[in-house]
C-alpha cells in the first residue's frame, strides 16, 4: 500500500509523535507500525492518527497528559484564564519572601505586554531563577488569585534561562505640570516626504532640497514643580487641545501670509498653562499619549487641599508641641 512518499510522510509522523516522549524507551518501529495501520488501512486522517497512537502511549506508559503537552508560548497580556498550560518569555523583576516551605520562589516577572506574577512550587526541583534575568517558563499552569492572574511552576515545567533580554512594559505614569517652553521646530511644520525629518527652509538635513508635507507639532518642556520633561504633542494632541488642525494651521498661515503665525497662535493657547499628561518616560523625551488641560478650578482646588494640609500639619504639630513629645 504504501510508496517511498508514504513512507517518508510515516517517519515525519513518527517524530513528531516521539519528539513528545523525549527521555522514553520508545521504539520507533512500534509508532511507524500503528500510524501506517492507522492511516492506510483505517483511512484515519494523519492528525487523528498522531493523537490516537500519543494517547496510546501515554496509557501505556502512564504518562499524564501534561506531561507531554506543549504549551503555547503566549505574552503576558494573553493571559486571562485560570487552569491553561502555557509557555511565557519574561524577565524576573522582583523575588518575594516565599511564605510557605511549600513553595520556592515567588515574585513578579514581565514582558513587553504586562507584569506576572509566578509561584515555583517547592515540589518541581526547579534552579532558583534570579532578578534581572529573563526565562522561557515552559509548560506552566495559569492560576487566579483574588482577581489577578499568576503562573504556577510545578514539576512538569521548564524554567530556561533566555539570553536575549526580554524587555519591561513602559510605566505610564501621570504628569501635572506648565508647560513652560516651546522649543524650535515647532508649529507648522514641513517634512521630508522621504524620511520624515523636520524642513528647515524647505531643506533636509539628509536629502537636501525635498518636496516636503505639513504637519503640526510641539516640542516643549513640561515643569512639574521637581523636575523639567521634555515632550512632543502630535498633530492629534494640538488639535484637541487647541482646536487647530492641518486645515486651521493653513488657514491661519495664508491668511498671514507666514507660517509662523501658527506658531505664534499656538504659543498663545498653551504657554504657559497647566497640563495632566499621561504616557511613559522614555530615555530623553516624556512619551506624551494623552494630554488635557487642568482646569482653573482643579488648580484652585489643589491649592486650597495643599492650604488644608499645610493647616492640618501645623495643627498637629502645635498639638505635638503642647503635649510636649
Ligand atoms: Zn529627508
Amino acid at each position: 500500500m504504501s510508496d517511498g512518499m508514504g513512507d517518508e510522510k510515516i517517519s515525519i509522523l513518527t517524530e513528531r509523535v516521539l519528539s513528545r516522549f523525549k527521555g522514553r524507551e520508545i521504539d520507533p518501529k512500534e509508532v511507524s507500525k500503528r500510524l501506517k495501520l492507522l492511516i492506510y488501512e483505517f483511512k484515519v486522517p494523519e492528525e487523528e492518527a498522531v493523537r490516537t497512537v500519543t494517547n496510546y502511549l501515554m496509557k501505556e506508559f502512564d504518562i499524564t497528559r501534561e506531561e507531554v503537552a506543549e504549551s503555547p508560548i503566549r505574552t503576558i497580556s494573553e493571559i486571562t484564564r485560570a487552569g491553561e498550560w502555557v509557555s511565557v518569555k519574561a524577565k524576573v523583576m522582583q523575588l518575594w519572601d516565599a511564605e510557605s516551605p511549600n513553595l520556592s520562589q515567588v515574585g513578579l516577572a514581565g514582558d513587553p505586554t504586562g507584569i506576572i506574577k509566578f509561584v515555583i512550587w517547592a515540589k518541581s526541583r526547579k534552579p532558583e531563577v534570579k532578578e534581572g534575568k529573563s526565562y522561557l517558563f515552559k509548560n506552566v499552569v495559569t492560576d487566579s488569585f483574588r482577581g489577578r492572574m499568576q503562573i504556577n511552576v510545578n514539576r512538569n515545567s521548564d524554567i530556561i534561562e533566555l539570553d536575549e533580554d526580554i524587555s519591561l512594559p513602559p510605566r505610564e505614569i501621570e504628569l501635572i505640570g506648565a508647560l513652560v517652553a516651546i522649543q524650535q521646530n515647532s508649529g507648522f511644520i514641513q517634512r521630508c516626504s522621504l524620511c520624515n525629518r523636520v524642513l528647515k527652509k524647505g531643506v533636509c538635513a539628509v536629502h537636501g532640497k525635498v518636496e516636503g508635507y505639513d504637519d503640526l507639532r510641539i516640542k516643549g518642556v513640561i515643569d512639574d514643580g521637581a523636575n523639567y520633561y521634555e515632550v512632543i504633542l502630535n498633530q492629534e494632541n494640538i488639535k484637541a487641545l487647541t482646536g487647530i488642525g492641518i486645515e486651521e494651521a493653513r488657514e491661519i498661515a495664508s491668511e498671514k501670509l507666514d507660517r509662523e503665525f501658527v506658531l505664534a497662535e499656538l504659543k498663545k493657547r498653551l504657554l504657559g498653562y497647566y497640563f495632566k499628561i499621561y504616557g511613559s518616560k522614555g530615555s530623553r523625551y516624556f512619551l506624551v499619549r494623552d494630554i488635557e488641560f487642568l482646569s482653573a478650578d482643579i488648580v484652585s482646588e489643589a491649592n486650597t487641599i495643599l492650604s488644608e494640609i499645610d493647616g492640618l500639619v501645623k495643627t498637629a504639630r502645635e498639638e505635638t508641641a503642647e503635649e510636649g513629645i
